[in-house]
């Protein structure tokens, strides 16, 4: 039997007591040997020359020497006790200092002997030192043959325990020049040849010890593709299987219910993106394949009504569309604004949510089981057990990223033929990370808004001029709108984030004692939430202070202000719902970007393309750059977002594009992965994606 290696237990790594297998999980999910070799360093440092001491400056980054030390020192006392190891090449005499784990040094470091130091050189008032430099005996140079030489993240309770950079630059080392093993190949010989990529080894080899620069590159590269190239083919083979099973209902007619909407009841001209869309889900509903389709669209760009048109093509085809939203007020607000559409056409529509009254429920249930009831619109209710339809036919989901993924493949079992599925959503997703998350989901985009908008004014401010802010406010209010106020509600701080808002409440009901001011956060009952919201809707309220459970989809068309509170608090993307909440008026409407004056470069970057830009994508774009795919698109509240480990989404496209044009390739021949030389790529895929949640399959 073939042990696989590269899982073994870290423990079985000489050097790796109880306690550091111990830290090493806790801190960095590292167990095996695979998981240590795939903990790639962040950085490299030349080292392939070393400084003389009497070259060393304060601006020099990190450099080494190498030399001897001629005594060690402690000076000071308490909390400023230090160890000063003199340190000598001949050329002159430097301090190494170090404020902890003073004993360790002096037991681990002799005097007299030849080693190489590390650092990074400080000024320390007239003269300069180095503060808790790396010391290496001569012989382990070969551990930075290269020049280049790999630095790893690691905790501050790891530096505790000494388990640094360094430590873990040492259990690579050992882990890599350990003989008795090999790290196993993940690509096909023969394809790794066509693609003239690094052998795996040497790529694993190469992104710790770079050989050289040319060689670290070609091992990213290789690490990069890899990585990529995996969920692609994981993506493509589920969606593929999929596509052979699946049979959707064919919706061949236009009939009457889309055709008298369409020339009647319309209230205006479809904008040419909507009409584009419209055509696209046509095509898909109709080509005897089930839809799966992703409908993107900035906020305010008609979304609804692309799914209320695609909901009467079902009904035109003796279906049942229903639609999901993940909030009350959305789904009540859904369901006026269809009731507004339809209120002349005789199309049975019902409304159920968690609040809907039991008797209520007990009419609409059994109608909507036998047919009678033709959309059915609400929230998460929807895909209660209870709830069973007699042909749905399409099933929209809108603002998705709230929805779970589980949620929503439970829509498949509402009737006897999955539905179409059309799931939309206003967070725009960048073409790569939309590719990476729902590989063959198909997307369309709104990319234009309605004609006669005017773009929302957007002003970064400073919190010292709050008083001319207040005066616009008043302004606007005079003048018939309204203005939401939104705090930042962060994970951790929830409680001094609740008590700012509630804060920031007293004070606005006394700076507007003649306006009506009222509040909604996550931690009211969600009976009390509505009402309050409501006020607003209604517009007996003039200001709404919220946190940001307003991000999705409210519709206020009279409110022409958002101001966001502590607004380098939130990431780009979320910025951009926020300030969609307004300029879905015919009038000007504002948002105002409150800040504290002190600033990192990057909010400052991101203040910036706020202010400079309404584009959603341009938006979404800049955010994954400054951030990194993380925190986009509610991958993190689903719990199965993609941990890359080496490719970056925004940087990475071409490599992204390239490898799934070649696992395309490849599924086109062997769409189950067979033949003997692709049982290399199946067994990898089994590794690494069996027991996650597939999203290609459910969305
Ligand atoms: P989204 O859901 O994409 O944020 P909505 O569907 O709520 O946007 O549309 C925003 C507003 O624009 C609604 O009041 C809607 O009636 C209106 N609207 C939609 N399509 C058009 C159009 N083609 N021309 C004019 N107004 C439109
Ligand atoms: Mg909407």
């Amino acid at each position: 039997m073939l042990i696989d290696l590269d899982k073994r237990s870290i423990t079985y790594l000489p050097g790796v007591g109880p306690r550091k297998a111990d830290m090493l999980k806790k801190e960095l999910r590292i167990a095996s040997f695979e998981d240590l070799l795939y903990y790639f360093p962040y950085k490299y440092i030349d080292r392939s020359r070393f400084y003389k001491v009497a070259e060393i400056n304060a601006n020099l980054p990190f450099i080494q020497m190498k030399g001897r030390i001629l005594y060690f020192d402690t000076v000071g006392e308490g909390r400023s006790k230090r160890l000063i190891g003199k340190f000598t090449d001949g050329s002159g005499v430097i301090d190494l200092v170090w404020f902890k784990g003073l004993s360790y040094v002096t037991d681990k470091i002799r005097t007299g002997v030849e080693y190489i130091v590390f650092g990074k050189p400080n000024e320390f008032g007239q003269t300069i030192n180095i503060p808790h430099p790396d010391i290496d005996p001569l012989d382990q140079a070969g551990q930075v043959a290269g020049g280049l030489s790999p630095f790893y993240h690691t905790t501050e309770k790891m530096k505790k325990s000494f388990l640094n950079s360094r430590a873990i630059q040492t259990l690579q080392y050992n882990l890599l020049s350990a003989i008795s093993w090999e790290v196993q190949e993940t690509l096909p010989h023969r394809l790794r040849m066509k693609l003239q990529m690094m052998p795996l080894s040497e790529a694993i080899k190469n992104i710790h010890f770079p050989e050289s620069a040319d060689k670290l590159n070609l091992a990213r590269l290789r690490l990069k593709f890899d990585e990529l190239f995996y969920i692609q083919l994981n993506i493509l083979r589920t969606a593929g299987l999929r596509k052979m099973k699946l049979k959707g209902i064919v919706f061949s007619m236009v009939g009457d219910a889309f055709n008298q909407f369409y020339s009647e009841y319309l209230p205006f001209e479809l904008t040419g993106a909507q009409k584009r869309v419209v055509r696209e889900i046509r095509g898909d509903m109709g080509n005897g394949r089930q839809m799966n389709r992703l409908l993107q669209g900035d906020v305010g760009s008609g979304k609804t009504l692309v799914a209320l048109l695609a909901m009467l093509l079902a009904i035109d085809n003796n279906c049942q569309a229903c639609m999901m939203a993940p909030t009350e007020i959305l789904a009540t607000q859904h369901y006026a604004t269809v009731m507004g559409f339809l209120k002349d056409m005789d199309i049975p529509v019902a409304l159920l949510t968690g609040s809907t009254k039991k008797s209520e429920r007990n009419k609409i249930l059994p109608a909507v089981a036998n047919g009678e009831i033709r959309i059915l619109i609400g929230t998460h209710a929807l895909i209660e057990e209870t709830v069973s339809f007699s042909s749905l036919g399409l099933a929209i989901i809108d603002e998705q990223h709230r929805f779970g993924v589980e949620q929503r493949s439970r829509l498949w079992s509402k009737s006897p033929v999955p539905p179409h599925i059309l799931v939309m959503t206003a967070t725009p997703i960048p073409r790569t990370l939309a590719m990476t998350l729902y590989g063959d989901l198909d997307v369309s985009v709104i990319d234009e808004l309605p004609p006669g908008r005017k773009p929302i004014k957007t002003l970064h401010r400073y919190d010292n001029k709050k008083a001319e802010l207040f005066n616009f406010i008043r302004k606007e209010i005079n003048e018939g709108r309204q203005a939401y106020v939104v705090y930042p509600l962060i994970e951790g701080s929830e409680k001094s984030d609740y008590k700012n808002l509630e804060e920031g409440f007293e004070l606005y009901k006394e700076i507007f004692p003649d306006f009506k001011v009222c509040m909604v956060h996550g931690k009211m009952k969600a009976a009390d939430k509505d009402a309050e919201m409501r006020k607003f809707i209604s517009g007996e309220a003039h200001i709404l202070m919220a946190t940001t459970v307003i991000e999705v989809g409210v519709n206020v068309p009279n409110a022409s202000v958002m101001v966001i509170e502590s607004a380098e608090r939130f990431g780009l993307s979320q910025l951009h719902q926020l300030r969609g909440r307004v300029g879905r008026g015919a009038k000007q409407s504002y948002c105002v970007l409150s800040t504290s004056y002190k600033l990192s470069n990057d909010t400052r970057k991101r203040l910036e393309i706020m202010v400079n830009s309404t584009d959603g994508f341009e938006i979404a774009e800049a955010d994954l750059r400054l951030r990194g795919h993380g925190d986009l698109e509610g991958t993190r509240q689903s719990g199965d977002g993609l941990d890359l480990k080496i490719a970056d989404l925004g940087a990475d496209g071409q490599i992204l594009q390239y490898a799934r044009e070649i696992a395309r390739d490849i599924l086109n021949e062997d769409p189950n992965l067979e033949a003997e030389t692709n049982l290399i790529l199946n067994e990898r895929l089994k590794t690494l994606f069996s027991g996650r949640k597939n999203w290609g399959m459910i969305s």
